[in-house]
């Protein structure tokens, strides 16, 4: 029977990915909602591709009056409340959760609540509430399966293994554009340039964290709760290629490696068919032709985002919410050319060395501290606009 699948955050980079995915195993797939902001044209065209009748937008604004796009008979829901109840559709399995920021962290723990699969790529979602969204989930018996490459193939080489004969987990990063840049040379870099990644093509937002590698300090704190293993037994490890995504290191000494092309359709077709495995795939590693594969350490002095996100994971305050608000208004500001590349990480560090966040009490406490961090980090922007 075809499994009934919701996906939030349809018409942006990762849902555009699934639906890829799903295009070519509409036996296996039958799409019952899904959901973006802003973008009614792009969500109509693909209600209509698929046959949905379930829609959800964010931004209520947008559909005013555009109700006609869709298909009569379907069934709108609006706002936050209403990505919320789209979560919990009685009809459907598994909720693909592709929402970029905080606006899918109520929808996952609907969704949890009403003991959904949840196939997870919202890394914000992780780095703000990660401690509550995971216990949620223990307590329903419900599937957290990551989204994510790098956590998609440490979920994967954890198949190979016990986890709790786990050492170390390794994530990889292609060291993004400025790899090799010198700090000198990152004061000048363009939105052009930063948006230029080498290996992979993503959305705006992860695309700057992944040139300022803040995206490699996220992933570490969503692996800390994923996982449940602390920060410290956490490594990031350049490797240029991008075909390792993740390894597994056990306390035998193995190391179980994770491999693939850069295509995200190769971690979604993982969740979406698991505990299946998906029977044919676009294109695979070509050994012979690649001839090498490097690894090496980051640079923290030249990407100080990385070491940033170690010290909030040592915080025992909700630090890393602050690092996601600060960081998701510094992001905004470059990609507006308001400042320069390097003061994205400069934000962040000046927010949270006025504002530390508050003890992980509760999703709403961690909500807060990611309000108040966006306050600070904007104050300190504007008087960064003026020089
Ligand atoms: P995109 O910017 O391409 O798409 C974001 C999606 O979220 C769009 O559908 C957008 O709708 C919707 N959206 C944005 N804001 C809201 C809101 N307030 N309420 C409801 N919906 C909203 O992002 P990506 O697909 O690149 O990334 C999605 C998530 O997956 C992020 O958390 C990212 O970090 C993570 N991820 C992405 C990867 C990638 O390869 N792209 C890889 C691994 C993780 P609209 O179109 O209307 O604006």
């Amino acid at each position: 029977m075809a499994r009934k699948v919701v996906i939030f955050g349809a018409t942006g980079s990762v849902g555009t990915s699934a639906l890829n995915v799903i295009r070519r195993h509409r036996d296996r797939f039958n799409v019952v909602g899904i959901s973006a902001n802003a973008n009614v044209e792009k969500l109509a065209a693909i209600a209509g591709e698929f046959a949905v009748e379930n829609v959800a937008i964010g931004d209520e604004r947008a559909l005013a009056g555009r109700e006609r796009l869709f298909s009569g008979g379907t069934n709108f829901f609006c706002g936050e409340s209403g990505l919320c109840e789209l979560a919990s559709l009685a009809e459907m399995d598994s909720v693909l959760m592709a929402i970029v920021g905080t606006a899918g962290i109520g929808p996952t723990m609907a969704a949890i609540g009403s003991k959904k699969t949840v196939l997870l790529a919202s890394k914000e979602v992780l780095v703000v509430a990660g401690k509550f969204i995971c216990e949620h989930a223990r307590k329903n018996g419900v599937p957290l399966l990551p989204i994510d490459s790098e956590h998609n193939g440490i979920f994967q080489c954890l198949r190979g293994g016990d986890a709790a004969h786990v050492d170390r987990l390794v994530l990889t990063a292609s060291g993004g554009p400025f790899r090799s840049f010198s700090a000198e040379d990152m004061k000048n870099v363009s939105v052009e340039q930063a948006l230029r990644h080498p290996t992979w093509a993503m959305g705006k937002k992860i695309t700057i964290d992944s040139a300022t590698m803040a995206n490699k300090g996220l992933e570490v704190m969503e692996a800390r709760w994923l996982f449940d293993v602390p920060g410290e037994r956490i490594d990031v490890l350049i490797h240029p290629e991008s075909i390792v995504h993740a390894m597994v290191r056990f306390c035998d000494g193995s190391v179980v490696a994770q491999m693939c092309p850069t295509n995200m359709e190769f971690p979604i077709a993982h969740c979406l068919f698991y505990p299946e495995r998906c029977p044919s795939a676009p294109q695979t590693v070509d050994f012979a032709a690649q001839k090498s594969l490097n690894f090496f350490n980051p640079s923290t002095e030249r990407f100080p985002s990385l070491s940033l996100a170690r010290q909030c994971l040592n915080s025992a305050n909700n630090a890393c919410a602050v690092f996601q608000g600060a960081n998701s208004v510094a992001v905004e500001k470059f990609l507006d050319g308001k400042i320069k590349f390097p003061q994205i990480w400069e934000i962040v560090a000046e927010t949270l060395n006025t504002y530390d966040g508050e003890a992980m009490v509760s999703v709403e406490s961690c909500m807060e501290s990611v309000a108040k961090a966006v306050k600070i980090a904007k104050t300190i922007a504007v008087r960064m606009e003026k020089f």
